[in-house]
């Protein structure tokens, strides 16, 4: 009797409990929500540039100067509105709003531990460079061209500043981004040259408008080349390493990535998935040798692996037809989501494919892109790279990476139910935050685990060769947070770099030195992928477990996403919280 009794006010207690948590709700949001409006628009005038870039264009005509006064400024609004945050409980907040409160307060987190402990503004030249934001002024036509060029000549002003400033700040810097900040800074000049001599003959600006422009634009490019003049003739006798070491590179994680592990767990777990791909590859290798060759297997299984699949990759579509190959794709991948009941397409939004615009193109491959979270009915295109003019042997190599097999995964990835399927999913649940501060980590992991779960369900017919292609794919994910861990944390160097990508990933050298490259020049970001896919597979199997019969694989993906695009630990917060047993209310 009495353990009946203890029940029964329990039960009481939690509905009492969810019947408080309601009447609160209605309370906590609406100042909520007046909050973050008033967050975005303090946040676009401390980040005019930031504004300008995701397309609002209130504040173009300044250009901040990185200065100490600056940073203080930053500061000071990073800690108001960790102060201001605090006002608001989080209990009783809506979903979208919970998760859209976290993100601002890792954001404001993350940039008062960048100022004063990461200090890239110190190490990183690269930093500093205002050609984009001046080619954007240029060629998106957010109003006309001659107030837009107004804004530009406004902007121009403060560009000697900016870099007496940069000089300033820089301290000790490391080789490989001194390198690329003269790179990119010299190859930006072209905004005030050709790009700005086009837009003013295209312009109806009287001539004496046209030629204090052009005596701004000469002291600018003035400025941009003292400053590289500068950079290369900085005495630089002990630079910086470019790998950031153990602690910084595991606080850089914990504020880019969000991920509910530690990067060495996420590490240790990469180790792992690559060492079971290889035993995985090696079945399938040995299983299919004989279908491809009459020499015997080499007794390197890593070599013969790399035989088989160098054999597969010839499958490929002709170079004319790479278009129409990826737009005959797409209704296929529709048509199978929905026979196997994986999650709903809505056929309101179909996905436009295209050739991709000419700013795009020399990046060869696909990508999608969608309207920023200031333009309104802007549309969502899937752009195809044309190998038009590229020599034989450049498409051809190219056509072989993008093989038969690996072209299917890519538009999974890309397209459906990939990024191109989160996106209509999020747009459901509008958040100017995630459009801002949206979890990178959770829109890549999202994209790579729908390539094993289409295959998982049968999606190329289980057959060896997709198989074997999808490990490899699956391998440069894997690969690619090994090795910016290594590098950044162990001191990989670059030799064990290209060993780890062409030998155990089977990458092709220009790849593998393109990657080792990269990993130089950031931190983290590789990681991206990689952990984002490992936590949605690792919850998505725990909560299988937990739901049991009842799971749901439809239901799973539709509520996961139904979140937007919020880190994968907060969505499991959630659900879990929601699955959660709780008693019937008849039993009461
Ligand atoms: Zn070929
Ligand atoms: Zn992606």
């Amino acid at each position: 009797m009495k353990n009946i009794f203890g029940f029964l006010s329990l039960i009481l207690l939690f509905a009492c409990n969810n019947a408080e948590k309601k009447a609160v709700e209605t309370d906590v949001n609406k100042p909520f929500e007046e909050y973050k409006n008033n967050f975005i628009n303090e946040l676009w005038q401390t980040y005019p540039g930031w504004a300008l870039g995701v397309g609002k264009h209130d504040f173009d005509s300044i250009l901040v100067i990185p200065n100490e006064d600056t940073r203080k400024k930053e500061l000071a609004f990073a800690n108001n509105h960790l102060d201001s945050l605090k006002k608001h409980p989080i209990e009783g907040l809506s979903n979208n709003n919970k998760t859209d409160y976290y993100l601002i307060e890792n954001l404001l987190k993350g940039s008062i531990w960048s100022t004063t402990e990461l200090k890239s503004h110190e190490w990183n030249p690269s930093n500093y460079n205002v050609s984009e934001a001046f080619s954007i002024i240029l060629s998106t036509e957010f109003d006309n061209l001659e107030n837009r060029l107004d804004i530009f000549y406004k902007r121009m002003a403060n560009i000697p500043a900016y870099f007496e400033a940069a000089k300033q700040n820089i301290k000790n810097p490391t080789v490989e981004h001194t390198q690329l900040a003269i790179a990119q800074n010299l190859g930006g000049l072209a905004v005030f040259e050709t790009e700005l001599e086009d837009a003013l003959a295209k312009s109806k600006l009287d001539e004496n408008t046209k030629t204090e422009l052009l005596k701004r634009a000469d002291q600018s490019i003035a400025a941009v080349k003292d400053y590289t003049d500068w950079l290369k003739n900085l005495k630089n006798d002990n630079p910086r390493s470019f790998r950031l070491g153990k602690e910084l590179y595991a606080k850089k994680f914990e504020f880019d990535i969000q991920s509910g592990n530690t990067v060495e767990e996420i590490y240790q777990k990469a180790l792992k998935s690559k060492a079971e791909l290889h035993l995985k590859m090696a079945e399938i290798t040995h299983n299919l040798w004989n279908k491809y060759f009459k020499q015997p297997v080499p007794t390197d299984t890593l070599q013969a692996i790399k035989m088989l699949i160098d054999k597969i990759s010839t499958k490929h579509v002709h170079p004319d037809s790479f278009q129409t190959a990826i737009e005959q794709q797409i209704p296929v991948l529709v048509d199978f989501i929905k026979q196997k009941d994986l999650i709903y397409i809505d056929p309101s939004k179909p996905l436009v494919v295209r050739k991709e615009p000419a700013y795009m193109a020399g990046v060869a491959g696909a990508s999608i892109s969608s309207p920023g979270p200031y333009e309104k009915n802007g549309n969502t295109y899937y752009n195809v790279g044309s190998m038009e003019g590229w020599p034989k042997e450049q498409a051809e190599s190219y056509l072989r990476e993008y093989n038969h097999y690996i072209l299917q995964i890519l538009n999974i990835h890309e397209a459906i139910p990939g990024h191109y399927t989160q996106l209509v999913y999020s747009n459901q649940s509008p958040s100017l935050i995630k459009a801002i501060l949206g979890n990178g980590t959770m829109i890549e992991g999202w994209a790579v685990y729908t390539e094993l779960m289409m295959l998982e369900n049968g999606y190329g017919n289980n057959e060896p060769e997709m198989w074997l292609m999808y490990y490899k794919w699956n391998l440069r994910t894997v690969c690619n947070t090994i090795l910016d861990y290594s590098v950044h944390v162990n001191n990989f160097t670059k030799e064990e770099a290209i060993h780890l990508l062409v030998n155990e990933a089977f990458q092709q050298t220009a790849e593998a030195e393109g990657k080792w490259k990269r990993a130089t020049l950031t931190q983290v970001q590789l990681c991206s992928y990689f952990t984002g896919f490992k936590e949605i597979y690792e919850f998505r199997e725990e909560y299988k477990a937990l739901k049991g019969k009842e799971f749901d694989l439809k239901k799973f993906h539709e509520k996961f996403l139904s979140y937007g695009s919020a880190p994968v630990k907060h969505i499991r917060e959630m659900m879990l919280g929601e699955a959660s047993p709780t008693p019937p209310k008849e039993e009461l």
